[in-house]
């Protein structure tokens, strides 16, 4: 079915044919639009309630910029920009942070992250 047109998960507005595999198997339909938003934004989706949550980058990288140094190259470099969630903060508000901010969150990150 890689040829088929879907609902954008995104934005819930476009029918498109682009997509990204968010693992095997799983399929993410984003439209054009939104996939020009990725150039400047990380974009979660819950794969749970359906809701996609998108923060600025560089918003996102410097507040992660002192405490995980490491973290944040990690989030710069990385080229998926699009992550599909099990759960979002709405339906897990802790299941997210390990999502986002690995396992070892402290509290502090955990609400720069979740923000
Ligand atoms: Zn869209
Ligand atoms: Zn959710």
């Amino acid at each position: 079915m890689f040829d088929a047109i879907g609902q954008c998960l995104i934005c819930k507005k476009e029918y498109t044919s682009m997509h990204i595999e968010y693992k095997p198997g799983t399929i993410i339909y984003v439209c054009p639009d939104c996939m020009k938003k990725t150039k400047d934004n990380f974009i979660w989706l819950c794969m749970n309630c359906g809701k996609s949550y998108s923060r600025p980058k560089d918003e996102l990288i410097s507040r992660l910029r002192g405490s995980r140094l490491e973290n944040a190259s990690m989030l710069r470099d990385s080229m998926q920009l699009i992550m599909g969630i099990d759960m979002c903060i709405e339906c897990n508000p802790k299941g997210i942070i390990e999502y986002v901010c690995g396992e070892e969150t402290t509290e502090t990150e955990a609400v720069v992250c979740a923000k």
